[in-house]
């Protein structure tokens, strides 16, 4: 069967080697240049693969076309595609053919990261055995060519979500909902909001869907929308029967009426209040998986944090300096100034 992978970035090159791997007739096709590390990679497994434009013959002939998922549903390519009535799917569904892993995938306008990285460590820390990919680092695709995993725990962007189909997600994490990426979706929240709500579109009732109560377009949805999956929210400014939310200084965590997990926001290793918010969803994914209350406590309290994310650099004749690069719209940005504990310039 030959397959036809358009993109070379991580998500696109993971694909072509999984799939070579698994037996098919790869070819790959970029519309700028391959990263010479992409290219190594592709000519070390033999990949027959273009770069500077795409060739309509090399979509024709192929049974299958993996696309990466920044390439839109509406680029001209794309319309090739159509025009040819080839099937197609994005780089996480084809990886999802390959695992038999239990996926845990973190959507959202802000927190996405820190979020997934949080979860991983939580699950990582209780012995699980358990990979990160998706937005974050390697490709799914890529490290399925290595091993596959008891629990996958994936950051997905709104536009892998786009293309999400059958992929199974065991628990879901919608961090929350602002405008972003709006030109590719007509300039509309509300689609950009619904793509985001694709994150439950494979649940059934044996999964989970983790949501933020105090994010009125995801409680929108919801009501909208709805879910098939057991819904557990956290909630900065209300307790919640069942999920997350902070009493004072303190943290409940309570995802059975049995049992909950407390701490208090000081013990946090993120500090900031949407890194509560944060903690309290990774925390509810690791309750949920049934990890031991001591766990889940003491991995909250040690993890080291992401990059460029509020991150502490120094502090220099009283003034602390934070590296919040990574904020990349302005609600993120507004919610790390509210979060500084000092006068901010
Ligand atoms: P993403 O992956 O969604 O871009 P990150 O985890 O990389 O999010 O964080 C990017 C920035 O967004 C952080 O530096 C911080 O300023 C802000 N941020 C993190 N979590 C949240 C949240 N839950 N709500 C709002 N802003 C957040």
């Amino acid at each position: 069967m030959r397959l036809l992978v358009l993109g070379g970035g991580e998500s696109g090159t993971g694909a072509a080697l999984l799939a070579v791997q698994k037996g098919w007739e790869v070819k790959l096709s970029e519309y700028c240049k391959l990263q010479d590390k992409y290219k190594e990679a592709l000519l070390n497994k033999s990949i027959a693969f273009e770069e500077g434009g795409h060739t309509e013959a090399w979509i024709q002939e192929a049974d299958l076309i993996i696309k990466s998922p920044g390439i839109s549903e509406k680029a001209p390519v794309m319309q090739w595609v159509a025009a040819a009535n080839i099937a197609w799917e994005d780089e996480i569904e084809f990886a999802a053919r390959y695992s038999k892993g239990k996926v845990i995938a973190i959507t959202g306008s802000n927190g996405k990261t820190t979020t997934t990285l949080l979860t991983y460590h939580l699950l990582q820390k209780a012995g699980l055995n358990v990979g990160l990919g998706g937005n974050v680092g390697q490709s799914w695709a890529m490290q399925l060519c290595e091993s596959d995993k008891d629990y996958w725990v994936l950051e997905l962007s709104s536009f892998q979500l786009d293309g999400l189909r059958k992929c199974p997600i065991h628990i879901g994490i919608l961090c929350n909902i602002s405008p972003d990426h709006l030109d590719r979706y007509a300039y509309e929240l509300s689609n950009y909001a619904k793509a985001k709500w694709r994150i439950t579109s494979t649940q059934s009732a044996a999964d989970y869907l983790i949501l933020n109560a105090d994010d009125d377009i995801s409680q929108g949805l919801l009501k909208e929308q709805g879910t098939k999956a057991q819904v557990i929210s956290f909630s900065l400014e209300n307790e919640q029967a069942l999920g997350a939310y902070l009493n004072n200084e303190k943290l409940i965590i309570k995802t059975n009426h049995k049992d909950e997990l407390t701490m208090t926001i000081h013990e946090l290793a993120l500090q900031g209040k949407h890194n509560a918010a944060n903690s309290m969803a990774a925390a509810i994914a690791a309750r949920v998986l049934e990890i031991r209350k001591e766990s889940v406590r003491e991995s909250l309290a040690d993890f080291k944090g992401a990059p460029h994310r509020l991150e502490f650099v120094a502090t220099v004749h009283g003034i602390d300096f934070i590296n919040d690069s990574k904020a990349t719209n302005v609600n993120s940005t507004w919610w790390a100034l509210e979060s500084a504990q000092k006068p901010v310039v």
